[in-house]
């Protein structure tokens, strides 16, 4: 277990999101610096810079100390629901906007200065409160900045590995996945949804994840 990994991604998100308010880091400034690197190593905005996604980790973690109860959304719709995100992504090309839901617009823009409406600011306690109770809701299956960074990042050659020689199949790596990323039967993780947080890798026992280039001949393995 790399156990230093996620105080340090803390310690990175928490600057972020004083970022806001400082125009040198602020995130969206950060994410034209990260534009192309999505295309070698995935999205790294979305697990250690966006405010946003960072809120709604935090969240998550104030509800687990306070004991509320958690879920994990069941595979029989997690299946489906995964697509969510692309879909209102592609609607957008065709005209068909949901812009109304942009929580991450709401909080970043609106609430930091202070111009939140009781439409936006009723959207941004809605992703708020479900927060309390799944991971990262907005960014799971709404968000369309984290849809179109993940199509761009599927075909990144550097990304969590799975070493299927060491590997127990103690499945930590799935619950602990807040993007709803089955790694435990992957070899190689190129999940458009995944967001580089690492804490699949933090928490395996065996070590046995990797962040690092992919080899061409492993393949996707079935349970
Ligand atoms: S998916 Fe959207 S809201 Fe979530 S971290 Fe990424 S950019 Fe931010
Ligand atoms: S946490 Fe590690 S040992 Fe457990 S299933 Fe995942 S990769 Fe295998
Ligand atoms: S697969 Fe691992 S690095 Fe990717 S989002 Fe899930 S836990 Fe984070």
């Amino acid at each position: 277990m790399k156990k230093w990994i996620q105080p340090f991604r803390l310690f990175i998100q928490a600057c972020f999101t004083a970022g806001l308010f400082l125009p040198w880091i602020h995130p969206e400034t950060i994410s034209g610096y990260l534009f192309w690197t999505v295309l070698a190593v995935g999205v790294f905005f979305c697990g250690w810079v966006c405010p946003f996604g960072t809120v709604q980790e935090w969240i998550g973690w104030i509800a687990k100390k306070c004991k509320l109860p958690r879920f994990k959304m069941p595979w029989k719709i997690q299946k489906y629901l995964q697509f969510s995100r692309y879909t209102f992504f592609a609607l957008m090309f065709l005209g068909i906007s949901f812009s109304f839901l942009n929580a991450r617009f709401y909080f970043q823009d609106n609430l930091v200065h202070n111009m939140l409406s009781w439409t936006s600011g009723i959207t941004l306690a809605i992703f708020l409160i479900i927060s309390l109770f799944f991971d990262r809701p907005f960014c799971n299956y709404f968000c369309m900045k984290g849809a179109a960074d993940g199509l761009m990042s599927i075909i990144r050659p550097i990304s969590i590995k799975r070493d299927n020689q060491i590997c127990v199949h103690c499945q930590l790596c799935d619950k602990a996945c807040p993007m709803n990323v089955l790694v435990e039967n992957t070899t190689f993780v190129r999940h458009p949804n995944c967001i580089n947080c690492m804490k699949c890798l933090s928490i395996c026992p065996k070590n046995c994840i990797k962040f690092n280039l992919m080899n061409f001949h492993l393949k996707k393995e079935k349970k």
